[in-house]
């Protein structure tokens, strides 16, 4: 599978001005050669660096790049000599090793077989500009790849930009922090997450709701809308209410239909049961803000708070806990059906007929 590149010229949505600054750097020759793209995960940062990439290249930069110059079409089409995209994601590798960075005579035939950091330098420039690395998730290079990119970092050729992106910088080393200069982006405006769900074709109401949800991520808004998650609430605030068996939910909500990653069958389950277990929790924190005086069209899950029963503080905790303990199980080879029964069942009122003099 190839890198996403996208044929669309228009700027990242909410980051085009940081871009912007960037290009401005480069054109008086202050383009640090290390940047890091730090901010909250599916917010565009990638994006970001690709448009940043093809400013860089275009026969008119750098600037915003033009769109018909014989660089900016072969950037389109992902076919550019000079930019190498190092996307674990399109790779299916849990892990950036150390064959992403540098070329190994003992590479095993499951490893990374593209080019590598190390063996794309060595070459000059084909079009004799920028030579453009763009790393996604580097969260996932493993430590002797991070080490062999640190010596990448600590030579820098000229001309050359090496441009990672992480949500989790404290997964990356103090020594490679140290040597890339950070670029902060932010999660996007509500307005902007939902045009960025309408260029999905996605249905204006849909899409309300969805970057509501995402809270100005349109990546984690598409992930809730590939895994049916609109759905999947409803049935999660039937659990709250007691007005069906945990397992009759349970089983539901095994029912919505949903794409999950995850290379086995149990892997997906698992994946699917985590989204819902964090829904789950987000109900749950919804539903405090509610209590505290937020206003139910603020919250970020949409209109379920004031549904739920308000239990006694106490109670609330310890229904908290439950599922949050649920969550954290699902790391265990525990069945994954097991902990969304526990976590529904945790989530369920309290019968009435006991309810008032025992808990009281
Ligand atoms: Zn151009």
């Amino acid at each position: 599978m190839s890198s996403e590149v996208s044929p669309v010229l228009q700027p990242p949505r909410g980051h085009a001005a940081a871009i912007e600054n960037l290009w401005a750097l480069a054109r008086t020759g202050r383009l640090p050669h290390g940047l890091f793209f730090q901010g909250p995960s599916g917010i565009g940062k990638y994006a970001a660096m690709e448009w940043l990439a093809r400013g860089l290249l275009c026969q008119n930069g750098p600037g915003a790049p033009c769109g018909s110059c014989g660089p900016c079409k072969r950037l389109a089409v992902g076919n550019h000599p000079d930019v190498l995209r190092l996307d674990p994601v399109a790779e299916d590798q849990e892990e950036m090793t150390i064959f992403f960075i540098a070329e190994r005579d003992d590479r095993p035939p499951t490893a990374y077989q593209g080019v590598s950091v190390e063996d794309f330098l060595s070459l000059r420039a084909g079009e004799g500009g920028w030579r453009i690395v763009l790393m996604r998730e580097t969260e996932r290079m493993n430590e002797s790849a991070q080490n062999a990119f640190l010596k990448t970092l600590e030579e820098p050729s000229p001309n050359v930009l090496l441009a990672m992106e992480c949500g989790r910088p404290g997964a990356l080393l103090d020594t490679i922090r140290s040597r890339v200069v950070e670029v902060g982006l932010h999660a996007l405006t509500e307005d902007d997450t939902r045009a960025v769900l309408a260029e999905h074709d996605i249905q204006p109401e849909e899409a309300a709701l969805l970057a509501r949800m995402g809270e100005g991520s349109p990546g984690r808004a598409l992930d809730l809308r590939e895994h049916g998650a609109l759905l999947a609430l409803e049935s999660m605030a039937v659990a709250f209410r007691g007005k069906r068996p945990p397992a009759v939910l349970r089983a539901e909500l095994f029912d919505v239909e949903g794409k999950f990653s995850g290379r086995t069958a149990t892997a997906q389950k698992r994946s699917r049961v985590t989204e819902w277990l964090d829904l789950l929790v987000g109900i749950l924190r919804d539903h405090e803000r509610f209590l505290a005086g937020l206003p139910e069209e603020r919250l970020p899950l949409g209109n379920w708070a004031s549904a739920i029963p308000a239990l006694p503080e106490a109670l609330r905790r310890e229904r908290l806990e439950h599922v949050l303990r649920a969550r954290q199980d699902v790391g265990l080879n525990l069945a994954p059906e097991t902990l969304l029964e526990r976590a529904l069942t945790a989530v369920a009122p309290p019968l009435a007929p006991s309810r008032s003099p025992s808990r009281r």
